[in-house]
């Protein structure tokens, strides 16, 4: 069995079950059902109708698991003393419960008598806080308490009122009260443009600085790809609300290691946060693709809502190409050859104008596997970035193979815009 942590420990009451008048099968019917949904049971305690022999119990019960199922002693008449008792001993005053009240009310009704009787009128006060089970086959109402992280259950004694009330309303409540124990929250905080390892080595001093308070249960794990590396935050048991205080609390902690490399985008696409930042910005984009051949434009058009915002590209593949097309001057393929600083800047500047676009992208490259010289080899690739008319372009060596090369070329172009769009440094 795996409650996800959730132990449980039964408490009956009644002076019966210590005399032997009757036998304890309540326990044995709860520790079958609970053990049935996951839940170990790890302690039984039988007590009589005694407060402080109740209270002990189910101090007994705290220690050893985080729920407490109580049957007994939750009837009208004085030798019930299981409620009365608890609510003491927890410090908790006893209100009538409204709910709890109309059924009382309806249930005396239809037994063809004229209001509660003055003994049956405690049937409906229960414990401040208390949660109230819904009991169809008597007076007493379940009652579910939340106490020190910890959770009280208390049933009447009768077994059939137990099992109506238990399958009635409290099985969802235990759903409930498990899906607490064991949920797993996530979140992911999407990079791209630097290594795991690297990302690992600037990430883990921070991380091992944070105060435990936003530190301690959150779970790292490094997803890497070819075209990035996700962080995936995990945390165990906590409200999906705590999770997220965590997680942003977590999230500012590592702001200044993770910001020159992070992206948001709800679908993980680094072109979707492109998109996103272009319409934020009021900015459209014309891209001139080399080594990537429409790549860029591709993953972009791929997101959806991308019209607002992506004017057209060309796939200036020869060099005729780039200069009849995006305005490449012959003399920059000439003397710094097409794979470089001038021509890339000339490709997303070039096509900007031509589109008439405020942000314009230029890629062109050595994709391989042949084409490469000392100077320019296999997988270098200048990648040019125009945005409000301020052009420039970076250099990038990429590992792997044509394909590898050409798919890192249209993430980093990509990149490369979005954090102009961002004002981020740029490498
Ligand atoms: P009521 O409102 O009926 O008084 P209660 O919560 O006060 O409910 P008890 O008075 O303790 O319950 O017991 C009511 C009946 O249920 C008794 O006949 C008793 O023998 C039976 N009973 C109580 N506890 C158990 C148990 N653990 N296993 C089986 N039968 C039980
Ligand atoms: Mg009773």
């Amino acid at each position: 069995v795996d409650g996800g942590g959730v132990r449980a420990a039964i408490v009956t009451v009644g002076n019966e079950l210590l005399f032997g008048e009757t036998v304890d099968t309540n326990a044995a019917w709860i520790g079958r059902e609970l053990v049935q949904r996951g839940i170990p049971v790890v302690r039984r305690y039988t007590v009589g109708d005694v407060d402080e022999d109740i209270a002990e119990a189910v101090d007994l019960a705290r220690g050893a698991a985080e729920l407490v199922v109580v049957t007994g002693g939750l009837g009208p008449t004085p030798d019930d003393r299981t409620k009365p008792a608890l609510a003491a001993h927890l410090g908790l005053p006893l209100i009538a419960d409204a709910t709890a009240r109309r059924d009382v009310e309806a249930r005396f009704r239809a037994a063809g008598m004229n209001g509660v009787p003055p003994l049956s009128s405690g049937q409906y006060e229960v414990p401040e806080g208390a949660r109230v089970l819904r009991n169809p086959k008597g007076t007493a109402p379940g009652l579910l308490l939340e106490s020190e992280g910890g959770w009280i259950a208390m049933f009447p004694g009768v077994p059939r009122e137990l099992k109506a009330i238990f399958s009635l309303d409290f099985a969802s409540a235990l759903d409930e009260l498990m899906g607490a124990a064991t949920a797993i929250h996530h979140r992911v905080i999407h990079t791209t443009g630097i290594f795991e390892t690297k990302l690992a080595e600037a990430l883990e001093p921070v991380i091992g600085a944070l105060p435990a308070a936003v530190r301690g249960g959150v779970d790292l794990a490094y997803l890497p790809d070819l075209l990035g590396v996700d962080l995936r935050l995990s945390i165990r048991g906590s409200s999906a609300k705590e999770a997220d205080d965590r997680f942003d609390a977590w999230s500012e902690g590592v702001a200044e290691v993770l910001d020159p490399w992070r992206f948001d985008a709800p679908s993980g696409d680094l072109a979707e946060a492109v998109v996103l930042e272009l319409r934020r910005h009021g900015a459209k984009l014309a891209v001139a693709e080399s080594c990537t051949g429409g790549w860029v434009g591709t993953r972009i058009t791929a997101v959806p809502g991308s019209s607002e915002v992506f004017q057209g590209g060309i796939i200036a593949y020869a060099n005729e190409a780039k200069v009849r097309f995006v305005g490449v001057s012959s003399e920059a393929l000439e003397r710094d050859g097409a794979v470089s600083e001038r021509v890339a800047i000339e490709l997303a500047k070039g096509v900007a104008e031509r589109f008439g676009t405020e942000a314009g992208i230029g890629v062109t490259g050595v994709a391989g596997p042949g084409g490469g010289s000392d100077e320019k080899p296999v997988g270098t690739v200048w990648i040019g970035v125009c945005l409000d008319g301020e052009t420039r372009a970076f250099l990038h060596r990429y590992p792997g193979d044509r394909g590898d090369v050409r798919a890192r070329a249209a993430q980093t172009a990509l990149a490369l815009l979005y954090r102009r769009l961002r004002g981020r440094p740029q490498d």
